[in-house]
């Protein structure tokens, strides 16, 4: 059987490391993508912080605006409060009685409206504390993960550069016909496996039926064939 034959076991080796460098270089081309979806996993938890302190921190100066104006009508209050003492009139009094009855009843809307804005603050700031604490462990976690992959890349490219090797080390030992054979089938084959065992007369790289002529030069002559349907050259395994 081809299969048993030493010299087909060495093309068998050679295209199981042309497979394994095919299967990194392929790695090595998504891993940069990898890269930039951690970047903006960690660009969206960041942002989430951001946010929420964002708007902890707009309660905050609404809260002192409203502190601002507060103060301004106490102090028109209290100016006309002063005002009443200084005037000879009653209709004077009145009038600035009037305007110190307007300013309470705003007084009285803003103060409302303080105490809902500084509960909103209490709010604002627990979430965005939990939001810190809690985005901080996830964006240790996500920078680990991306610092795997930029391991990972370093990795690939010194698996790349041993099975480079290893392939030089394979080809040297596979018999010129075959390896002429084997690089042709390489090219004309858009993607691995370049060798494919049959199964009950399929070829198992294209899962394609295959000639009789193809089955009785695999089981009688023993040479090297191929699949007349995708040009892999097949074998049986046994
Ligand atoms: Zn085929």
């Amino acid at each position: 059987m081809l299969s048993n034959d030493t010299d087909f076991q060495e093309l068998l080796l050679l295209h199981g490391r042309d497979r394994r460098h095919g299967k990194l270089i392929e790695e090595k081309k998504l891993l940069p993508d990898d890269l930039v979806r951690m970047d903006q996993k960690i660009k969206i938890e960041q942002d989430s912080i951001d946010l929420a302190v964002l708007e902890w921190k707009e309660l905050e100066a609404n809260n002192n605006s409203l502190e601002k104006e507060l103060l301004q009508i106490s102090d028109k209050i209290a100016k006309n409060k002063n005002k009443q003492l200084e005037v000879k009139k009653n209709e004077e009094y009145k009038a600035l009685e009037n305007e110190i009855g307007v300013l309470i009843e705003q007084q009285s809307v803003k103060e409302d409206e303080q105490i809902e804005i500084l509960l909103k603050i209490d709010d604002a700031s627990a979430t965005a504390k939990v939001a810190q604490e809690k985005i901080a462990l996830k964006v240790v976690d996500l920078e680990r993960q991306r610092a795997n992959f930029e391991k990972r890349i370093q990795q690939v490219e010194s698996e790349i550069v041993a099975i480079e090797q290893e392939i030089q080390e394979a080809r040297s030992k596979v018999l010129t016909d075959m390896l002429r054979a084997y690089d042709r089938v390489k090219k004309i084959v858009s993607s691995a496996p370049y060798l494919a065992p049959l199964n009950d007369q399929k070829c198992s790289g294209c899962n394609l039926r295959v000639s009789n002529d193809v089955i009785s030069t695999v089981l009688v002559e023993q040479k090297l064939t191929q699949c007349d349907q995708c040009g892999r050259i097949v074998y049986v395994e046994r």
